[in-house]
């Protein structure tokens, strides 16, 4: 196989996973980061068991899944009116299940994996710019540093990301209007453990809360306190209201709905405790041109309303990896083959996420009467039931009852 130049931008989930399937395959690869001292930082998500599998085949799972919560099921209540939705992980297969994750346990175990493999670390670099001269990329950094001379770019420098226009290919890349409120807590007793709750009330409130596990390592003697992640959606014209008189009122409409979350909202002492998540449609198609494909959200941010975002970026990472290894190292072709595999499952989950998000964040009250109206009786039925388990599971490949072939270890 042709051993082959990469630079990778951005050392979030994808750029890392990338970096060490593409050592691993025998590539030179540098990864550049713009952030000087990357730290473990944000909040929960959901590692599916698609991206379960991924990090058992990068040889990560068993340490990150026992720093996280195993989840069997995600839990929708409507406030004052019941169950709208339960999906248990073992409605498909007894052997699968989620983990709630701090985002920054997924972080600490893909970098320190990078920094043991001793792949070239240009940290501190915020990439501004791609020259290509003679089939070779160069990297111009915000100071106007030239770096490298590689055969491939691979971008994963997230929803923000300011390279992608160089694609040539991106098709919108709008903020959502809505967005969350984030905090995390120590869970001593685990109050909240097994599975994500969430409860809502029409389309304008949402609040959920999912077990995150020990969290990541920070050498402090609570690290092996349990936690639980508080999401609250928020759209974001209204976040410096909230900021500015809404913080005491919030808590206490929290507090209505879940009193059992009280602890949590008893280690928030102001609203500078809490973090807001504005959210990003990203749509392109391919995700490459000529030797530079976008992975993870730079290529296909979406509202994390179906919990996929870190899993479908390191599926992305394998994939191209798995890519360019059966096309022996030939750019050109393993980009075409890129695209060509990730289109039906990218496609599926950034069409279910685009048409789900408006029942559960936005101002078309109707919508939450639908979902409220359909959704438990849905539930109810074998058929849909099983259909929403697999698209919670992250295999679904255009359709739910696709399959994605899952990779070995
Ligand atoms: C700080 C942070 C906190 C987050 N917190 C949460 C959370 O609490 N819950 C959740 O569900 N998701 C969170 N996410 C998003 C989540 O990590 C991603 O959806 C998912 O893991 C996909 O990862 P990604 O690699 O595509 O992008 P990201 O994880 O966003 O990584 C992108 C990386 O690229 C770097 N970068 C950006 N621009 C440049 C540039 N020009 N040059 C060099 N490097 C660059 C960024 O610093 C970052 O490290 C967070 C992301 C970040 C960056």
């Amino acid at each position: 196989m042709r051993r082959i130049d990469v630079g990778v931008i951005g050392c979030g989930t994808a750029g890392p996973a990338a970096a060490l399937f593409l050592t691993r395959a025998g590539h030179r690869v540098t990864l550049y980061e713009r952030v000087e001292a990357p730290r473990p930082v944000g909040a929960g998500i959901i590692l599916q068991p698609t991206g379960q599998a991924v990090l058992a085949r990068l040889g990560l799972a068993d340490e990150v899944i026992a720093r996280g919560a195993r989840l069997d099921k995600l839990r929708v209540l409507r406030h004052e009116a019941g169950l709208l939705l339960e999906l248990a992980y073992a409605d498909v297969d007894p052997a699968l299940f989620g983990v709630g994750l701090h985002r920054g346990v997924l972080f600490q175990a893909l970098f320190r994996a990078v920094q043991r493999e001793g792949i070239p670390l240009e940290l501190g670099v915020s990439c501004d710019r791609l020259d290509r001269h003679r089939d070779k990329y160069v990297i111009i950094d915000e100071r106007g540093v030239r770096r490298g001379a590689h055969d491939l770019i691979v971008l994963a420098d997230g929803a923000r990301s300011r390279l992608r226009d160089e694609l040539g290919v991106l098709r919108r890349a709008d903020p959502y209007p809505w967005g969350a409120l984030w905090f995390v807590a120590k869970d001593p007793e685990r109050v909240f453990s097994s599975e994500l709750y969430q409860v809502v009330r029409g389309t304008r409130r949402m609040l959920g809360l999912l077990p995150t596990g020990l969290g990541p390592e920070e050498g402090r003697d609570d690290d092996h306190i349990a936690e639980v992640s508080l999401y609250w959606s928020l759209a974001a014209r209204e976040v410096d209201a909230w900021r500015g008189n809404g913080f005491e009122a919030w808590k206490d409409e929290i507090r209505a709905m879940v009193p059992e979350a009280g602890f949590v909202l008893d280690a928030i002492r102001g609203p500078a405790d809490v973090l807001f998540s504005a959210y990003h449609d990203v749509v392109m198609g391919p995700w490459h041109t000529r030797g530079i494909v976008a992975l993870g959200d730079a290529a296909h941010a979406m509202s994390p309303q179906l919990g996929q975002g870190a899993n479908l970026a390191l599926w992305d990472a394998m994939v191209l990896a798995d890519s360019l290894e059966a096309e022996r190292g030939d750019v050109v072709r393993a980009l075409d083959r890129y695209s060509r595999t990730r289109r039906d499952h990218l496609g599926y989950y950034q069409l279910v996420t685009r048409a789900l998000t408006p029942f559960f964040q936005s101002d078309h009250d109707f919508l939450g009467t639908l979902r409220d109206l359909f959704m438990p009786v849905m539930n109810r039925v074998g058929f849909f039931n099983r259909a929403m388990v697999l698209g919670m599971c992250g295999t679904a490949d255009g359709h739910p009852w696709k399959r994605l072939p899952m990779p070995k270890d």
